[in-house]
């Protein structure tokens, strides 16, 4: 996780607490797990010391030590080693925090994985966030916010952390860009793109990949894949506005063919 992604988001937050904006529910997304704890207790400091302010680091308050010791009652983490999370582990927390907070009036909860939110799990979190009671803050992490229930993703504030410069794409991202941009051809194909994105939540993954390739393109004069060096910043920019447009429409539009449809249509009249 690069530190200046961080610094910012931190910054965010701090100007968040000094106008008393603190979201209930924040949906961080990072690409990188390995610094995970460390992003962690900077957040929850934060959020929870009374004395932090991100210059100086607090080193004597009760909060911090107990927060150091994995004592903190204020403060509780919810990881699953299984494919999902119960919907007890939830429960327990809502459970927990009947208690009101005797330290600063701020009770926390961490979703270490939020992807890992199934249907009925999912739902318990839904109602929390439905009716959120004042001073308990959400917060959920997860490698890529499309893999989080769209009406989890609706009651977030999002935060992208992503090292977009490192990502690295597949092969399938490779194939789809083929699709979408070869040069010489006549026109983008219904069932070319239906083969590669046969649904809406993979569309959004790989259309989402697209978009950041090509914002990294104008913006950072990354390399441009030689499929695409024949188009202008001009459609280019203009591409990401359609792909942003429809990333949306796939989220939540039943009829995922009739919006790709439109999509390519919309696609077509720029490369064309
Ligand atoms: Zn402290």
């Amino acid at each position: 996780m690069k530190f200046e992604m961080q610094e910012k988001f931190f910054n965010t937050i701090l100007n968040q607490l000094n106008c008393n904006k603190i979201s209930q529910a924040y949906l961080i997304e990072l690409n990188d797990f390995t610094d995970v704890e460390k992003f962690l207790d900077i957040f929850v400091k934060l959020l929870f010391c009374p004395k932090n302010n991100l210059t100086t680091e607090c080193s004597d308050c009760e909060i911090c030590r107990l927060i150091d010791e994995n004592n903190y009652p204020d403060l509780k983490v919810i990881d699953t080693d299984g494919a999902f999370i119960k919907k007890e582990q939830l429960l327990e927390i809502k459970e927990s925090f009947v208690n009101k907070s005797i330290y600063n009036n701020k009770q926390i909860y961490v979703i270490k994985d939020a992807s890992k939110l199934n249907l009925s799990s999912g739902n318990t979190m839904l109602k929390f966030l439905e009716e959120p009671e004042d001073n308990i803050i959400a917060i959920l992490l997860t490698k890529n916010r499309y893999h989080v229930l769209e009406t989890i993703l609706s009651r977030c504030q999002i935060f992208s952390l992503e090292d977009n410069r490192k990502k690295e794409f597949d092969s399938d991202f490779y194939q789809l860009v083929k699709t979408l941009f070869l040069k010489n051809k006549a026109f983008l194909s219904y069932n070319d793109l239906l083969n590669i994105i046969p649904n809406r939540v993979i569309a959004c993954n790989k259309l989402s990949d697209i978009s950041r390739y090509l914002f990294l393109v104008i913006h950072h004069k990354q390399d441009l894949l030689s499929e695409i060096l024949y188009l202008s910043e001009e459609q280019i920019f203009k591409i990401i506005l359609i792909i942003e447009k429809y990333l949306s429409r796939f989220q939540y539009n039943l009829n995922y063919k009739l919006a790709l449809d439109c999509f390519i249509v919309e696609i077509n009249e720029v490369i064309t």
